[in-house]
């Protein structure tokens, strides 16, 4: 697929940011303080291609909570630990559900749908802490790897107050448990799921570290080969269906890319062959997922005729 981009990109990414910030719909997630206290207006925008260019509008060097972002990274490690047995854990399947939703749980016997709602990434989690002496080092080893940059780290206090606040995801994790599909003490892996959801990134660094899932597993940047074409495929299918929790279905029939969005407000959408855009503002729609977010992302996608379909 040929993507004929305008001139200036740079441009038009200013035009669809200006559009962004007239839009005041949603809210910032509250359910921790840390999250509830962000400045609602932030909003930026960076789109980093396949050439080695990137391209930054507004807040794009702020570092904010990645959230739900960080399950691509444990599913990485999880899938190169595990291999096909990680299949047998967790399924491939769209929820349908909210990202935090527990009744498919009881119905399918302790195995999440997929690794992209909260019960599949706390499976993932009891993989990495189960399979690795030092889980948080590798994710974060993993992280500084991919965006180039050794100042990425954990909010404690965000990491600290998700697990004040994580009765839900405990409950996940302990229903989990029954079923047999949890091998590792729940507090030893909910500290790993809440300390990666608590990861600080800013847009750049995010697109930056997703580029190798539009090259077929190599990093543009550094030319190193992140993982196999293969797996790289396989990410981006779970991100088409899933990614965008609930919300994936309409995601794929407006914008058409593989995208992961996060309740700190991040989204990263994929375009194969191209690039990779992520998004940054707080306040989310009813999915959690940035309102200011999706008309960015969309916009630049139907502008530029990104669809994969
Ligand atoms: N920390 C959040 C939770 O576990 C992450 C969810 C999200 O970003 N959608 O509920």
């Amino acid at each position: 697929q040929q993507i004929h981009a305008p001139d200036d990109l740079k441009s038009l990414l200013e035009e669809i940011h200006q559009q962004a910030m007239k839009i005041t719909e949603g809210h910032v997630a509250d359910y921790i303080p840390a999250l509830a206290e962000v400045d609602p207006e932030l909003c930026g925008l960076t789109l980093a291609t396949l050439d080695g260019e990137v391209f930054n509008v507004g807040d794009t060097q702020e570092q904010f909570s990645i959230q739900s972002i960080s399950k691509i990274f444990g599913l990485m490690l999880a899938m190169e630990r595990l291999g096909e047995d990680l299949w047998d854990r967790v399924k491939m399947e769209p929820s349908g559900q909210a990202f935090n939703s527990i009744v498919q749980l009881e119905w399918e016997k302790g195995i999440p749908r997929n690794p992209m709602i909260n019960a599949g990434a706390i499976v993932v989690s009891d993989v990495l802490v189960s399979r690795y002496s030092a889980s948080k080092n590798a994710v974060l080893s993993l992280v500084r790897t991919l965006c180039g940059n050794d100042n990425v780290y954990a909010d404690n206090i965000v990491h600290q107050s998700e697990k004040e606040h994580g009765h839900r995801n405990a409950a996940l994790a302990h229903l989990m448990k029954s079923f047999g599909n949890i091998d590792a003490e729940v507090d030893e892996l909910l500290d790993h799921y809440f300390w990666q959801c608590a990861l600080t990134m800013s847009c750049e660094n995010l697109a930056r570290s997703f580029t190798f899932l539009a090259n077929d597993g190599i990093c543009p940047f550094s030319k190193k080969k992140i993982m196999s074409k293969r797996d790289s495929q396989r990410i981006n299918a779970l991100l088409s269906t899933s990614g965008m929790y609930d919300q994936s279905g309409e995601f794929a029939f407006t914008v058409g890319v593989p995208a992961k969005s996060g309740v700190g407000g991040g989204m990263i959408a994929v375009v194969p062959d191209f690039g990779v855009i992520c998004s940054w503002s707080p306040r989310l729609n009813s999915y959690g997922n940035s309102a200011r977010g999706m008309y960015m992302v969309r916009e630049l996608a139907n502008r530029l005729g990104l669809s994969v379909y």
